[in-house]
């Protein structure tokens, strides 16, 4: 397999198979993340140095959704 066939973990720095892992692209950023641990470790980074003006919106936002989806599930169950 051809070195661009895989991708390098921004983390730990693992390189892994394109299709494994997880792919996020925000503002012009393409961050590869070979396991969910990883992807978690940039997230609390990330998160520690997030202005809280700029957080506070999408977090409650992001919240919000997943409430919702929680809910939803509960009431799948009863039915
Ligand atoms: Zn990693």
């Amino acid at each position: 397999m051809l070195a661009k066939d895989y991708y390098e973990c921004v983390v730990c720095g693992r390189k892994f198979p394109v299709g494994q892992g997880i792919v996020l692209s925000k503002g012009g950023y393409t961050l590869h993340f070979h396991s969910s641990k990883c992807a978690s470790k940039f997230l609390k980074l990330l998160l520690e140095r997030l202005d809280e003006g700029c957080a506070s919106p999408a977090l409650k936002e992001v919240l919000e959704e997943l409430s919702k989806v929680r809910a939803s599930r509960v009431k799948e169950k009863k039915i």
